[in-house]
């Protein structure tokens, strides 16, 4: 049986955070690691519903077995680009989560800022909460099992 090599990092409760070779995280050079994206990875877990950072350096390659492929049909690696829409300040934030790949993408921002709650307040911003002082760009990316 032919089984895949992934590149994939671990959250601290173990959960696989596998990075699809079609993303700017997992590209396909071989059996080297070429990060292109932007590091260190901040991961949301929905499983112990903690987030965690990672450097590319962690980043391993390992094989997958009929269950871990099964299971990552069904999911997307998600990334949230989010932007703060005061104006003039525009900072942003990149968080990736591990989502069903049907999940609407309202749920995915909310499962996400469950975990990772906004902390960025422009003083005088009173009586405006910050969920709706963000903007999101939405991506995903499949997995190719
Ligand atoms: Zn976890
Ligand atoms: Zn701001």
């Amino acid at each position: 049986m032919y089984l895949q090599q992934v590149f994939l990092l671990r959250c601290p409760c173990g959960k696989p955070i596998v990075l699809p070779r079609q993303s700017p995280l997992g590209r396909d050079e071989g059996q080297q690691y070429r990060p292109t994206d932007k590091w260190p990875l901040v991961f949301a877990c929905i499983d112990c519903e903690r987030s965690s950072a990672h450097l590319a350096r962690k980043v391993q390659l390992e094989d997958t077995d009929e269950k871990l492929a099964q299971y990552l049909r069904t999911r997307s690696l998600w990334r949230l680009e989010i932007q703060c829409a005061h104006e003039s300040c525009g900072e942003r934030w990149t968080i990736y989560t591990i989502e069903a790949k049907d999940a609407p993408e309202i749920d995915v921002v909310r499962a996400v800022r469950r975990i990772v709650p906004p902390t960025h307040i422009h003083p005088g911003a009173q009586g405006q909460l910050p969920f709706p002082a963000e903007r999101y760009n939405v991506s995903r990316f499949d997995y190719d099992f």
